[in-house]
């Protein structure tokens, strides 16, 4: 049962069923908003459901099978290769003239520039060359210079009736409200366990057990699982992160602001593995929080109340990063608020067997 649903996966989407719906039933009454937020954490499907909106308006089969990710206008989609379509992300291209415009993708932009925004501004004019609809895709609106956000305030208040924005972001309170309030919104939230590894297994040649772990890794979340299973260096760089999360929980300051100092210059090179491991830290924390919350055993001996002060130093931190603090600072002031915790017990699987050993036969 439970298989027979995921493999019904509408759009080819798992686990968003009700935000996929909502974009159905906006195209279908020809209702589709001029603006619209997707919302949710990384790895949920933000990018993918953006995606599939675009390949949903632009496909060539029959109107109820759109979109059917098979014909060459959906390829053209999913490969990135649509001249009405554009992406704004950190890094990019501007009208502006001079050699600090010259490539944003080279000069280490942290954020997504006002230029940029300009830019969008100016090509949002521009009636569509093929598609029906002008799209813009802002991957993710967490990453808008403040300025930058302002001045997309004006397109998304009085859009050209061709054009369609669509903005991804991880989080949501980072936004202006005003910019909140101009785009129909849609939470996208992770899935059950179970409706995940059903959803992986049917990858072929998935086995149970990837898929087990897989989920167990990704907390729900499709994309995540995905990006695992291709990425074996994904994997390594979040299991270090975890064992670093661990290790640092009872470390003393000259340990922690080592290790904030090796991440801090990580920052400006690899940016996406700092970030991950920061998710990875999120979940981890959480995970103590659930297990100190109902009273299991974990790795650490911790209470609910310094499992959420950690996950909040970790929150802060990632927004601090973006908003383009000095890295070594937030990340030292983070360690700083990291609960300092007792030394982990030793390995109770090495005490378990011990005691059960005599017993044994
Ligand atoms: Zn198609
Ligand atoms: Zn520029």
């Amino acid at each position: 049962m439970a298989v027979n649903e995921a493999s019904a996966a509408p759009w080819g989407m798992f686990g968003q069923d009700a935000a996929v719906a909502a974009l159905q039933q906006a195209l279908d009454s020809d209702r589709l908003a001029h603006a619209y937020l997707f919302t949710g954490p990384d790895g949920v499907g933000k990018g993918t459901l953006a995606r599939r909106l675009v390949a949903a308006l632009l496909c060539e089969a029959a109107p109820d099978a759109r979109p059917c990710l098979e014909c060459r206008a959906c390829r053209r989609v999913e490969a990135g290769e649509t001249p009405d379509v554009e992406r704004i992300a950190i890094g990019g291209v501007c009208d502006e003239g001079g050699p600090a415009h010259r490539d944003h993708a080279a000069d280490g932009s942290t954020r997504i520039r006002i230029c940029q925004v300009r830019r969008l501004e100016r090509v949002a004019s521009l009636t569509p060359f093929q598609a029906p609809r002008r799209i813009f895709i802002l991957d993710t609106a967490d990453d808008l210079q403040r300025e930058a956000a302002h001045a997309l305030l004006k397109t998304l208040e009085e859009p050209p009736s061709f054009v369609l924005l669509i903005l991804l972001a991880t989080d949501v309170d980072e936004l202006l409200p005003t910019v909140r309030s101009r785009c129909q919104e849609l939470a996208l939230r992770p899935m059950p366990d179970a409706a995940l590894i059903a959803a992986l297994r049917q990858r072929p040649g998935l086995d149970p057990e990837t898929a087990g772990e897989l989920a167990a890794e990704a907390h729900g979340r499709y994309g995540l699982a995905m990006r695992l299973h291709t990425d074996p260096s994904l994997r390594m760089l979040r299991e270090t992160a975890e064992a670093d999360a661990l290790r640092l929980a009872s470390a003393g300051r000259n340990e922690r602001f080592d290790y904030a100092a090796t991440i801090a210059a990580r920052w400006s090179r690899e940016r996406a593995a700092v970030l991950d491991t920061l998710d990875a830290w999120r979940w981890w924390w959480r995970a103590r929080l659930l297990e100190a919350s109902r009273g299991e055993p974990g790795p650490v001996r911790c209470t609910p109340a310094e499992a959420v002060r950690a996950l909040q130093a970790v929150t802060t931190t990632r927004e601090h990063l973006l908003a383009n603090t000095n890295p070594q600072l937030a990340l030292e002031v983070m360690m700083l608020d990291l609960p300092v915790l007792a030394a982990p017990p030793e390995d109770p699987r090495e005490e378990t067997r011990e005691a059960v050993a005599p017993a044994q036969p």
